[in-house]
């Protein structure tokens, strides 16, 4: 999972041209103001806004391509919320006006894909007018429909709810299809195609960019920081770490036993044929979630292929790996089984991260202020990171503009997890649990 040399063999790199790696690694002593650790959508929006917003002098480190960790292959909805807390649980937590800041935020970073999109001329093949869920089991029809009303009812989102009948006529069939809710917030797009247009838009402004260039090491010396690349050094007066599921234990000590880094794979199909749409009365172009805990999200995407992903697995072995591709395909078969016998294009998988407070980490480390974070979001970065790096970048330059405070739910470091070695195997016990829950409806 961390062989950051290997490309990622997925139908996103298949569709998206090539840059041919033109971003040099870092050689030899170098000097910025600020680095950032990581290549995605929280670190690429992060050095995008330094650079146009506030021109401060910003390079990116990232151990692979740009895009190379979740950003440039995750399933590409656009979607919310970033974290794993029920609507009731974040009240509880945080109290109403913190957790519909918290909303507000999430539907404030798919204003900010949009316009980015827009503003930097990055073509990500938008799709959609909202986000589905659907219930796939009988007993989830009622829960979707409170859910609705409360989405509704305290954040302003606009929704409405199907019965299966009418969601067959108006969406789609399938064998775990029992109603479902349309939510008038976000799109699905293109994950590597926008998070290659936020590298050239950063790198267009003035930041640098390096690719293929690991930090293996991290020190600290005369009040800067020296991150040490197998064939460089970047000496930096504050640095921002944009790691996510990808952060290694050992980078940085405040950052170790931090999250719990956790597998989602995708399968995609060939181009389905127009008869064999029809065969699960298939109509929408938005993206679609299911009520499991371990959810099922799928979607059709603009060429008409089917991208169907799950989470599951625990090692990341290429072993284990080939299982989880051999019973995604019987379940993409089982649910959809007008489709059982297409031939699978894709299979790819990737590191969503998890934090203990089941919510992002955004803010700045309390024994050092030089250095900046936000990862942890809950396989909910799409929408979420760019709004981080952005707010990271504003922080930084001591600029809020008229972009909201973080909310609290999302501010500071989660507490830590207390054995590393155990993390993987509270995971697995947990997915167990999970799978057992999500059968019985
Ligand atoms: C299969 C999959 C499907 C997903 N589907 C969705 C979805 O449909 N919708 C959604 O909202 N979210 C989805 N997600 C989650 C989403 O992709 C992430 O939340 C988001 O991309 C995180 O962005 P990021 O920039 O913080 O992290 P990443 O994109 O993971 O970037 C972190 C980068 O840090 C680099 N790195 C790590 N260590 C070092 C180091 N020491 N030195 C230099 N570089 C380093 C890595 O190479 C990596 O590129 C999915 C994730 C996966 C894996």
């Amino acid at each position: 999972m961390y062989d950051y040399r290997r490309s990622v063999p997925s139908y996103w790199e298949d569709t998206t041209e090539s840059d041919n790696d033109e971003y040099r690694p870092l050689a030899g002593d170098e000097i910025c103001d600020v680095a950032v650790i990581g290549g995605g959508f929280t670190g690429l929006s992060c050095a995008l806004h330094l650079a146009r917003d506030f021109e401060i002098d910003v390079r990116v480190l990232e151990a692979g391509s740009m895009g190379w960790g979740a950003s440039g292959r995750n399933g590409g909805f656009c979607c919310m919320p970033a974290t794993k807390l029920s609507v009731e649980q974040l009240i509880h937590r945080v109290g109403l006006e913190e957790t519909q800041k918290f909303y507000r935020m999430q539907l404030d970073g798919m204003h900010l894909v949009r316009s980015l999109g827009a503003d930097e001329n990055i073509d990500f093949d938008l799709q959609g007018d909202g986000n589905l869920e659907v219930a796939h089991h009988p007993s989830r029809f009622a829960g979707l429909t409170t859910h609705a009303e409360t989405l509704t009812r305290l954040f302003g989102i606009r929704t409405r709810v199907y019965s299966r009948e009418e969601f067959a006529e108006t969406h789609h069939d399938s064998t775990e299809q029992f109603g479902g809710m349309h939510m008038d917030a976000g799109f699905a797009l293109h994950p590597l195609r926008f998070a290659k247009g936020l590298a050239r838009a950063a790198a267009g402004r003035g930041a640098v960019l390096h690719s293929h260039s690991l930090v293996r090491r991290w020190e600290r010396e005369s009040g800067e920081h020296r991150l040490v690349t197998a064939r460089g050094t970047l000496r930096a007066r504050r640095v921002v770490v944009a790691t996510n599921g990808f952060t290694q234990e050992g980078l940085h000590s405040e950052f170790d036993r931090m999250l719990i880094p956790a597998i989602s794979n995708i399968v995609t199909t060939r181009p389905l044929t127009v008869e064999e749409l029809a065969r699960h009365r298939w109509q929408t172009q938005n993206p679609i979630c299911n009520t499991r805990t371990l959810l099922f999200y799928y979607r059709l995407l603009p060429d008409n292929s089917f991208l169907f992903g799950a989470r599951g697995d625990i090692t990341g072995s290429p072993q284990a790996g080939e299982r989880m591709r051999a019973w995604m395909t019987q379940r993409l078969g089982e649910v959809f089984p007008g489709w059982r016998d297409v031939p699978i294009s894709h299979f790819w998988r990737g590191l969503v991260c998890v934090t203990r407070k089941l919510a992002p980490s955004v803010g700045r480390l309390e024994d050092d202020p030089s250095v900046w974070y936000g990862f942890g979001y809950h396989a909910n970065g799409v929408n979420t990171a760019p709004w981080v790096g952005m707010k990271l970048a504003q922080e930084i330059a001591g600029h809020s503009g008229d972009s909201m405070e973080i909310p609290a739910i999302m501010k500071g470091l989660a507490p830590r997890f207390p054995f590393a070695w155990m993390r993987r195997y509270a995971l697995g016990c947990a997915y167990l649990y999970y799978r057992w829950q999500d059968a019985r409806g």
